[in-house]
C-alpha cells in the first residue's frame, strides 16, 4: 500500500494566491512559495552541477526560521529529487556537525539569519552552502522562466523525503527516514471518490487503489478554510507533518511564529484580524505555560468570559500530543477555553498513530484508537513475544484472560519509516521479523481505547515533548573535566512531564556551582535540556 502521489508542492499551482504562509514578514501565498521553490531547485542543481530533478540519493541541510523560508527550502529540495535534512536553529554547532555529517549531506541552505552558523560548518565539512534571501525578500529566488521546468520525476513513493533526528537508547541520535510515501500516509488519505477529485481539483495520473491509508487531513477534517497558529520546532514530526504539511496539502493557512511565547499564542487565538486562527496542537507544556500566563494576566470575570467566548466560537480543533498530556492541564484548559484537548500518540518513526476522535467522546489520559492503516499489537515481552492485543482502526481483539495488561507497544503501516539512516543493524533491531515497528512504549487496552503507561526503557526522558536520551547526556557530562562519574534520570515536573536530572559525582578536590554546571551544559548539549 504505498503512495505515488506526488508531494505537497503539486498542488500549489491549484491553490493559487490563496494565502499559505503567514509569518512575522508577511503574507505568502501558495502561488509565490511554488515560483520560490522552483528557482531554489534551479539552483541548487546548479550548485551540485545536476540536472533538475537530479539530486536522487543525496541530502540536502538546511537551517531556516520558523517561516516561509523553511517550505521554501524543503518544496525546493524534494523538486530536485533530494532528501529534506532540516536543522534546528538552538542546536550547539557540534550537533549541527553531528546531523550534517552522519546523513551524509551534500548541500548546506542557510536562511538569511544563519549563514554565520553555517558557513563555518561548510567550510570545515568541504559542503557547498547556499544563501538564501530574507524571508521578507523570497521573490528574488522566482526566476523568469523557471515555472516551466516542472519536475519530471514519476517514481516519488520509495524516494527519501526526509530524516528527522531522534534519541534513542543507543546515545546518539539516530536519523529517522521517511520516504514520500509514508510522509503523505501520515498526512492524508488517497483521493477515493469523485467528489474528492472534483472538490480537489487536482489532475491525478496515478489511480489510486482503494485502500486505508492514514490520513490526519481526513480524520480531523482539515479544509482550505483552516488556520493554523503553528509554533513548533520544524525538526519534529509534529512540527512538520501534522502543523505544516496538513494544512499545506489542503490549501489552508499556517500562521507562524518565529518562536513559543504565551503572550503572543494567547493574542493570536484571541485576535479578531483576519485570517481568524481555528486550529492549535501543541505539547503539554505549552499548554501548561498558557495556563500559567492566563492565571496570571487574565485575572477579570469579563476578561475570563472574553477568553472562553473567543475560544469556543472561532477555534474548532485543538489537539496535545508528544507527551502525555497530565489530567489537571487538560481539566483546567478545558475550565479556561471550554476545549476538550483532543490527545493523540505518535512518533517520529511512524507518524501519529493512536488518537481520540474529533466528534464522539474523548477519554480523558487515553490515547484512543488506531488511525485508519494503522495496525497495533501490544505483546508481552518476557514470554517471547505474546500477543495480548491486537487492533486497526475498526477493531480490536483482546486475547481471553488477558484483559487491562500492560505490554510493549508494536506498530505497522503505510506510515511507518523505511530505515535508520545508515544503521541497518539498529533498523533491524527495531522491528520484529514479521515486520513491526518496536516503539519501546508500554501500552494498554482498557475500556474501549488505547492508553500509554510509559516507556519500557528509563534511558528515555521526555521533557517538553522532546524525547532525550539519558545516556547521551551523560556522555555529554562525563565529558567535563572535573567530574568522575554520572548518573542522568528524568524527575516528575507538573510542567515539563519530565525534567532532565543529573547526579553528579567530582573529582577529589574540585568544586563546582548548579549555575556553573549549567552554563556548561547549556554550551554543549542541544535545547530540551534544562
Ligand atoms: P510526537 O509529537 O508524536 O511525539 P515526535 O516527533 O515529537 O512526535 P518523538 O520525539 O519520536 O516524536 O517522541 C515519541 C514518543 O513520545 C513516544 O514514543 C511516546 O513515548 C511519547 N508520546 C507521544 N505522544 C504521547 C502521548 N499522547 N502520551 C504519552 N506519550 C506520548
Ligand atoms: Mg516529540
Amino acid at each position: 500500500s504505498r503512495l505515488n502521489q506526488k508531494p505537497v508542492f503539486a498542488r500549489a499551482p491549484v491553490y493559487g494566491e490563496k494565502l499559505g504562509i503567514i509569518d512575522s514578514s508577511g503574507n505568502h501565498s501558495y502561488k509565490q512559495l511554488y515560483c520560490r521553490s522552483l528557482g531554489l531547485a534551479n539552483r541548487i542543481g546548479t550548485a551540485l552541477s545536476s540536472d533538475f530533478g537530479g539530486l536522487e540519493g543525496k541530502r540536502v541541510s538546511f537551517l531556516c526560521a520558523n517561516d516561509a523560508s523553511y517550505t521554501v527550502a524543503q518544496w525546493a529540495t524534494w523538486m530536485s529529487g533530494g532528501t529534506a535534512v532540516p536543522l534546528y536553529r538552538k542546536h550547539p554547532s557540534a550537533e549541527l556537525e553531528y546531523i550534517i555529517s552522519d546523513s551524509q549531506t551534500s548541500l548546506l541552505l542557510a536562511a538569511d539569519p544563519y549563514t554565520e552558523t553555517l558557513e563555518p560548518l561548510a567550510q570545515k565539512l568541504g559542503l557547498p552552502c547556499l544563501k538564501l534571501p530574507p524571508t521578507s525578500d523570497l521573490d528574488a529566488l522566482c526566476e523568469e522562466g523557471a515555472q516551466e521546468k516542472e519536475t519530471a520525476i514519476t517514481d516519488w513513493a520509495d524516494r527519501p523525503a526526509m530524516i528527522i533526528y531522534t534519541s534513542g537508547t543507543t546515545g546518539r541520535p539516530k536519523g529517522v527516514l521517511h520516504t514520500h510515501s509514508s510522509v503523505q500516509a501520515m498526512a492524508h488519505r488517497d483521493l477515493l471518490t469523485l467528489s474528492d477529485l472534483i472538490r480537489a481539483q487536482v489532475e491525478i495520473s496515478w489511480v489510486p487503489k482503494v485502500q486505508q491509508v492514514q490520513c490526519l487531513v481526513s480524520e480531523w477534517v482539515w479544509s482550505r478554510d483552516d488556520v493554523i497558529l503553528h509554533t513548533l520546532p520544524l525538526h519534529h514530526i509534529h512540527g512538520v507533518v501534522n502543523k505544516l504539511l496538513c494544512p499545506l496539502w489542503v490549501g489552508a493557512t499556517c500562521v507562524m511564529l518565529p518562536e513559543f511565547h504565551p503572550q503572543k499564542v494567547w493574542e493570536m487565538l484571541l485576535s479578531s484580524k483576519a485570517p481568524m486562527v481555528n486550529v492549535f496542537m501543541a505539547v503539554p507544556t505549552i499548554y501548561s505555560k498558557l495556563i500559567q500566563y492566563y492565571d496570571q494576566h487574565f485575572t477579570q470575570p469579563h476578561v475570563k468570559d472574553f477568553v472562553k467566548a473567543v475560544c469556543k466560537e472561532r477555534i474548532r480543533l485543538m489537539v496535545s500530543g508528544s507527551a502525555a498530556l497530565p489530567l489537571p492541564t487538560l481539566q483546567r484548559w478545558e475550565e479556561i477555553t471550554g476545549h476538550t484537548l483532543l490527545e493523540r500518540y505518535g512518533m517520529t518513526e511512524i507518524g501519529m498513530a493512536l488518537s481520540n476522535p474529533l466528534k464522539g467522546p474523548r477519554v480523558p489520559g487515553a490515547v484512543g484508537l488506531p488511525l485508519p492503516g494503522v495496525e497495533v499489537r501490544i505483546v508481552m515481552n518476557n514470554t517471547i513475544n505474546t500477543t495480548i492485543v491486537e487492533g486497526t482502526h475498526k477493531e480490536t481483539q483482546v486475547r481471553a484472560g488477558l484483559e487491562g495488561k500492560e505490554g510493549e507497544l508494536l506498530v505497522r503501516g503505510p506510515s511507518v519509516f523505511k530505515e535508520y539512516f545508515n544503521k541497518p543493524q539498529e533498523t533491524r533491531e527495531s522491528f520484529t521479523d514479521d515486520g513491526w515497528f518496536k516503539t519501546g512504549d508500554t501500552a494498554v487496552y482498557k475500556d474501549g481505547v488505547y492508553w500509554i503507561m510509559g516507556r519500557t526503557s528509563v534511558d528515555i526522558i521526555k521533557s517538553g515533548g522532546y524525547k532525550i536520551s539519558a545516556l547521551d547526556v551523560e556522555r555529554h557530562l562525563l565529558a567535563h573535566p572535573d567530574i568522575t562519574d554520572v548518573a542522568v534520570i528524568g524527575a516528575p515536573d507538573a510542567t515539563w512531564g519530565q525534567k532532565v536530572t543529573a547526579v553528579v559525582q567530582l573529582k577529589r578536590g574540585k568544586s563546582m556551582t548548579l549555575p556553573e554546571l549549567k552554563t556548561w551544559a547549556r554550551e554543549h548539549l542541544g535545547q530540551g535540556y534544562s
